[in-house]
């Protein structure tokens, strides 16, 4: 039975038969840290997700092959991780899949035409670890060289002083500090919109200085990028909950109503000590919980498979053309095509998307004009997040909510980080110690 823990002295509790009980509503990447987090310290957790699997937005499923083929199982879209992105490690950790992420050293740059600039770490330490590649990639001139140096320097800088980051977009920011055409676009543009899911003009500046500060700037290794080497939802379907008895899954039970005295699941009302709700905020005003005013940002990812290897590079971005980003998923064969912010292809029927992937895919690979297209699926994930644009910091709400045991969780909650696994990792941890301070224990899940 539990009862709730008694301070014994400043700071140390006695915890003895302390199991409270948490609902979650939502199997994302935050409610499953929360899960974890409040799992492992003893909780009795309950998580009601509304599909049959976990990972939410960011998930895999098996998509049906054609004649005899078995099934392919694929991401809904190539998801990856920087190595700043510690909280989300730090859940991989807790899930025993860490070594399923695979990191790269190097960012491929490619030309229409195929040529290719490599950025990667050299032998300066931060902040200048960048200098020996980046001064011999071939994709930008040397006026865009000096334009993007002279802004990094600046971005250093105006970091903690300027007060106005959160109303000017990034493309303000950039024009304030005359960047080059080139220098906008195939720097600037093409690692922040693939990282925060919004064009430059419609991003608050506040993002792009924390990508380039965290990734690119305060560390050597920020920057590395990681990918999962298994369908994301193998990191979430681990040994790690069978080690956690206290933590219980319930896949296809979609909560229809959340309030102070618990949720309405099937038509019946199930109670506990706390509640954690880890919805995407367009969900919330159909289960009687206000919703923030955020707008959507789209993401479309395009799968192709070739007859043939078109490529041996292991990703690449992609210069000057809608496709954004590469990776190669199998033996240069399967590769995943990403378009952040992919509003323009919204109208665009899946035959115009996948033509318009191999036009511009023949551009950079050479070998796609002699191979066969086998097959190809595309997604397009019109709610992928919410938009980071100026002025919507302040919309995003805390973790703690009106319902005094009800805690928030989700992407879009003020994580500290644009809706990305690392922001949803944290609002989890967040909204766990948020319930672990509600019932006087409390405890530290976030990292920093
Ligand atoms: C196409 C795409 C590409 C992306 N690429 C990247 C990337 O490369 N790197 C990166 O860091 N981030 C990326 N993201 C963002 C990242 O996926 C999300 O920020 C993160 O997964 C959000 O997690 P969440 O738990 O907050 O929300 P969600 O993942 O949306 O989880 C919410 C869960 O609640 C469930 N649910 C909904 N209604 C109910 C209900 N009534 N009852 C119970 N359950 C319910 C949903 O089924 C879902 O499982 C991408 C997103 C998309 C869509």
């Amino acid at each position: 039975m539990w009862r709730p823990p008694k301070r014994v002295d400043d700071g140390v509790w006695d915890t003895e038969g302390f199991m409270a009980k948490v609902l979650i509503a939502g199997g994302g990447l935050a409610g499953l840290a929360a899960a974890a987090a409040l799992g492992r310290d003893g909780w009795e957790v309950d998580l009601y997700e509304a599909r049959g699997f976990l990972g939410g937005r960011a998930t895999s499923y098996a998509v049906p092959a054609g004649g005899e083929e078995v099934p392919e199982t694929i991401d809904n879209c190539q998801h990856v991780l920087l190595r700043c992105c510690t909280n989300l490690l730090n859940f991989y950790e807790r899930m025993g899949v860490r070594d399923r992420i695979q990191f790269f050293r190097e960012f491929y740059f490619i030309e229409p035409g195929g040529r290719i600039s490599v950025m990667k770490r050299g032998r300066l330490p931060a902040p200048l670890h960048f200098t020996e590649s980046f001064l011999s990639m071939k994709c930008f001139s040397t006026a865009d060289k000096i334009a993007i140096g002279r802004a990094l320097l600046a971005l250093r800088r105006e970091r903690t002083r300027r007060k106005d980051l959160d109303r000017i977009s990034m493309l303000d920011w950039l024009l304030q500090k005359r960047q080059t055409p080139h220098a906008i676009d195939r720097f600037w543009r093409q690692v922040l919109v693939s990282a925060i899911n919004e064009d430059l003009d419609r991003m608050a500046a506040i993002h792009g200085f924390q990508v380039f500060w965290l990734g690119f700037l305060s560390t050597a290794n920020g920057y590395e990028m990681g990918i999962p080497k298994v369908p994301l939802g193998e990191l979430y379907t681990a040994d790690a909950w069978r080690q956690m008895p206290n933590v219980r899954m319930h896949y296809r039970a979609p909560v229809e109503r959340i309030s102070a005295e618990g949720f309405v699941i099937d038509g019946q009302l199930v109670a506990a000590d706390r509640y954690i709700c880890a919805l995407p905020f367009e969900k919330l005003p159909a289960l009687g919980l206000p919703a923030p005013d955020l707008q959507h940002s789209p993401i479309t990812g395009v799968h192709l498979w070739f007859d043939r290897e078109v490529t041996t590079l292991p990703h690449a971005t992609l210069l000057d053309r809608t496709m954004q980003w590469m990776f190669n998923k199998e033996g240069g064969r399967y590769l995943q095509l990403v378009v952040s912010a992919s509003r323009d292809l919204t109208p665009l029927s899946r035959k115009e998307i996948i033509d318009l992937a191999i036009g511009d895919l023949r551009l950079f690979f050479p070998r796609v004009k002699e191979a066969s297209l086998i097959k190809a699926h595309v997604v397009k994930e019109q709610r992928a997040t919410f938009s980071a644009a100026p002025e919507t910091e302040s919309l995003r709400p805390g973790n703690e909510s009106a319902i005094p045991n009800l805690h928030m969780a989700g992407d879009w909650t003020n994580s500290g980080w644009p809706a990305t696994m690392e922001g949803a990792v944290r609002s989890g941890y967040l909204a766990a110690q948020s319930a672990a301070r509600s019932v006087g224990k409390p405890t530290l899940y976030l990292l920093n």
